[in-house]
């Protein structure tokens, strides 16, 4: 990035700061631990799913911070089922046509879509201009890792089967490579019991024999979870960074491939009563799972640190009409947030998903930029809040864009690798 565009919005960041301690007692300073924050990306999880499960008593760590947030609806836009555009979107604050990441894989030769197709800064970026730093582990279309202040361990961690020679750019900075891939877990070192706690326990061995392809299935995507959320444990220790950003992708691939059995009356299935015994509670169960992952990300941060539970999009499950990919997916997310600025335990009706990115730079005392079409979350604000967001709101800064990632490192472009990813994206149908 040139210097001068850089030093223009440090310049515009320096004016705000300003203007923000002359107009109220309320600031505190950017680098208290009051404006760190962290956020928890699920996958496709929707109130639909989750509101009756809390009701039954469920998901525990979700109702008490529940309790703890203003919470309601994520309204989330088309391609639904596209994640990497969706959580572009939510990082940069920009429409797809403007941060670039347009799809899983590109052209005919479906070759994955690769980082450097991010084209806007994310919020890592301009959290970086200011001096203040991110933990960013398995979000979508990070490979290869790019140098931000702080860490970012890529999506493809769980790919490859060469354990000893982890791919070029896997990690920034590149020394996090080794310990990354050595707490990888593969789908094979998925045990009994931990299938257990998604299909009855006293059938896994049955099962395992009679279901290859769903235990395969269920496996690789709690393999994948299992690994990143090692990564993220060790990397939240000391916690150094101003915003750790927690991703879960498992809860859409297990929707993807279990809904079908937990509402066999939609869509075309002529799955069996011992089908539906077997793999009929998987989807709730991951949700269980990823309830007791939430209560442990959220043990490694003091009780006060604020926190942003969201989703990309909401999860439909199969349609009588048989149609996949949009059509299972639903424009309605989740969005919780719990800070001083925002009320405990009130709802609201909806925001948009490109509200989330002027919210998170709000909650970190960092204006949004006037080319960002979304609005800091109005709703549930407590006085303190009211004063922030808008003082934000009036004085946005006008462009964060001079920030946009320079060429990282080339990374490397591994056949087999490449082909491993089409597979399970031609699995989950996001391509043909
Ligand atoms: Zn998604």
């Amino acid at each position: 990035m040139p210097i001068s565009s850089k030093s223009i919005i440090l310049s515009a960041l320096i004016i705000f700061f300003a203007l923000a301690a002359g107009c109220s007692k309320e600031e505190l300073p950017l680098d208290t631990s009051a404006n760190k924050l962290l956020v928890i990306g699920l996958d496709s999880a929707d109130w639909r799913l989750l509101q009756p499960m809390l009701d039954e008593g469920r998901l525990p760590h979700l109702a008490k911070f529940k309790e703890e947030s203003t919470y309601g609806r994520m309204r989330t836009f088309y391609p639904l089922e596209k994640s990497p555009l969706l959580w572009a979107s939510i990082c940069t604050g920009v429409e797809p046509s403007v941060h670039g990441v347009a799809n899983f894989v590109k052209g005919s030769s479906q070759k994955p879509v690769q980082g450097s197709a991010w084209f806007a800064p994310a919020i890592w970026d301009i959290l970086g201009a200011a001096n203040r730093s991110t933990c960013l582990v398995g979000m979508w279309t990070t490979y290869p890792a790019r140098p931000i202040n702080g860490v970012m361990v890529s999506d493809y961690v769980p790919y490859g089967s060469n354990r000893d020679k982890p791919l070029a750019g896997l990690c920034y900075p590149d020394s996090l490579a080794e310990f990354a891939v050595s707490l990888r877990v593969d789908a094979e070192d998925i045990t009994d019991e931990q299938l257990a706690m998604f299909i009855p326990s006293d059938k896994v061995a049955s099962v395992r024999e009679k279901y290859p392809q769903q235990i395969d299935r269920l496996s690789s995507v709690l393999a994948g979870d299992l690994t990143y959320l090692a990564i993220n444990r060790e990397l939240a220790k000391g916690d150094s960074y101003d915003l750790f950003f927690f991703y879960l992708r498992g809860p859409d691939m297990i929707s993807h491939y279990f809904y079908n059995y937990y509402t066999p009356e939609k869509g075309n299935y002529r799955h069996t009563d011992e089908d539906l015994a077997t793999f009929g509670e998987v989807v709730e169960k991951y949700y269980d799972w990823s309830d007791k992952v939430t209560g442990e990300v959220l043990s490694w941060f003091p009780a006060d640190r604020q926190t942003i539970i969201t989703s990309d999009h909401g999860f439909y499950g199969p349609r009588d009409t048989g149609d996949k990919g949009s059509a299972e997916h639903s424009e309605w997310g989740v969005f919780l947030v719990r800070s001083p600025l925002y009320e405990a335990g009130k709802s609201f009706d909806y925001l948009e998903l490109l509200d989330i990115c002027p919210t998170m730079l709000a909650l970190m005392g960092l204006p949004p930029a006037a080319d960002m079409p979304g609005n800091i979350m109005s709703s549930g604000l407590t006085n303190q809040g009211k004063i922030r967001v808008n003082r934000m709101e009036e004085h946005r800064v006008e462009t964060y864009m001079p920030l946009r990632p320079a060429d990282g490192p080339a990374g490397e472009r591994d056949a087999k690798v490449d082909e491993e990813i089409r597979k399970q994206l031609r699995s989950l149908g996001y391509i043909n």
